[in-house]
């Protein structure tokens, strides 16, 4: 596995731990949050109904109690009318269903405790559930309408072990002349998933905090190291390839080197001139080959001096073109459509007549079928704006990004087919940006690219 990954793989499991401990850490102080305000409530609750039962003079079934009188009263006269005793028992359910309803909106309880939840500093909010445990109606004899199971498994309320947001409050008993009546009062607290997290906002907003500060600096982290790991392998590749383009005219002066030696050659003056001629022409090459080497080394610490001279724009472009035509241009058929006349701007020819044939000779290159050239050059917005259009093999998408970079050759196709450095665009980018201008990219593989430059006028 390389180092990379294992960084990444580290870098992740130090993340999951990081995350899991947080969360292990939060729900157990939301749990203990959430048992404390369980026993806060219950006790407040309890308190409530002890002071309530302190001051007789508040009822808060008095009007349950008024209402279920007059009912039970009816209800008793109306079943004595009742012969059958399944039609009673059919009656049943309806009667369990008022009671409940007159138990949930006529007590006055659940507005006492608001008050006083209130009045203690606490939050208000709750909903009441009323739960019927038995219920009888007193007639000459007593008619059993319901009668709950878990009533007589339950001994006091502070036995009630129901989810904690729950608490039972207190039982009733209720009785009057023509009915008897048990209930357990409940409230739960909708809201206090909202309470808990208001209490431990702080700390979770701290722990969602640490967690994105270790998640954004191992990002950072591993994208430098991912963007080092491609420097270091585009250094290779260049290494790779300066050797094989110094190889080339260096076996080539050898061989020539070589063939001086022979008798045979050396008595021909003409072969001895055309052998000296090649090992000439080879050490130009070689010595272009160290210039540029030199040259890159230069760029790496200081900044490109520019001897800038107005210059009138139109007439260079069709110079340099003109001697890239002369200079072989590979058959290459260019279109010229420039309409800068009279346009001058403060450039470095040398510079600017690299940068140009850098793309000219890119836009040659990298073609598979007849090169054809169109260059447009205007003027828009105060900038002079060069186009440099090929029909070739074009660029992926995936490449376009990292062109202009330093030793960057696109992957895609056969990086081989086509020798080179990967320099020429770096040095196109920067000799732009060195005139305060700049170069883009549109490109489709396998249609052509269209290099646009851009320099004030
Ligand atoms: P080099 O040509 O020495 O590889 P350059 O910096 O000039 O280096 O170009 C970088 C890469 O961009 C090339 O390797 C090539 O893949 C791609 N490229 C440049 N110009 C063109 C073009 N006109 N059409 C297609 N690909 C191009």
């Amino acid at each position: 596995m390389g180092k990379r990954n294992s960084i990444l793989l580290l870098g992740i499991i130090t993340i999951v731990i990081m995350i899991s401990a947080q969360v292990i850490i939060i729900r157990g102080v939301w749990k203990q949050k959430d048992e404390m305000l369980y026993l806060r409530y219950r006790s407040l609750s309890q308190e409530a109904v002890a002071s309530l039962r302190g001051q007789r003079s508040i009822d808060v079934y008095d009007t349950v109690r008024f209402v279920l009188n007059k009912y039970s009263e009816q209800l008793v006269s109306d079943l004595s009318k009742i012969k059958d005793r399944q039609e009673i028992m059919n009656k049943r359910q309806e009667i369990l269903d008022y009671f409940s309803k007159v138990l949930n909106q006529e007590q006055d309880l659940s507005g006492f405790l608001s008050t006083y939840f209130e009045k203690m500093g606490f939050e208000k909010d709750f909903k009441h559930t009323i739960e019927i445990n038995y219920l009888n109606i007193i007639d000459q004899d007593t008619l059993q309408i319901y009668q709950g199971e878990s009533f007589f498994s339950r001994r006091a309320p502070a036995a009630d072990s129901g989810p904690l947001s729950t608490i039972l409050v207190y039982w009733y008993h209720l009785e009057d002349n023509n009915y008897s009546l048990g209930f357990d009062y409940k409230i739960d607290f909708s809201d206090k998933q909202k309470m808990i997290l208001k209490e431990t906002a702080t700390s979770l907003g701290m722990s969602i905090f640490s967690i994105l500060v270790v998640v954004t600096i191992f990002i950072i982290t591993y994208k430098n190291l991912k963007e080092e790991k491609r420097l270091s392998n585009l250094k290779t590749d260049f290494i790779n390839n300066i050797t094989h383009e110094l190889k080339t005219p260096l076996s080539t002066i050898t061989v020539a080197g070589k063939t001086l030696e022979m008798e045979q050659i050396r008595s021909s003056e003409q072969k001895t001139i055309e052998t000296a001629k090649l090992i000439g022409k080879q050490s130009v090459h070689l010595n272009q080959l160290i210039n540029m080497m030199l040259e890159i080394t230069m760029l790496e610490r200081t900044q490109f001096q520019l001897e800038k001279k107005s210059t009138e724009i139109e007439e260079l472009i069709s110079d340099i073109i003109d001697s890239f035509i002369q200079g072989g241009g590979n058959g290459a058929k260019i279109n010229k459509h420039l309409d800068l006349n009279g346009v001058q701007a403060d450039i470095d020819t040398i510079y600017f007549t690299t940068m140009l044939n850098n793309l000219l000779s890119n836009a040659v290159k990298y073609s598979d079928k007849d090169p054809v050239i169109e260059i447009d050059g205007y003027v828009n917005d105060k900038r002079i704006v060069i186009r440099v259009t090929d029909n070739g093999i074009g660029i992926h998408k995936s490449d376009q990004k990292h062109i202009f970079d330093k030793f960057y050759r696109a992957s895609t196709g056969n990086i081989h087919k086509y020798k080179g450095l990967g320099l020429g665009l770096y040095y196109v980018k920067k000799i732009a940006e060195a005139h305060g201008g700049d170069v883009t990219l549109s490109s489709r593989p396998d249609k052509g690219s269209t290099f646009t430059v851009t320099i004030p006028c």
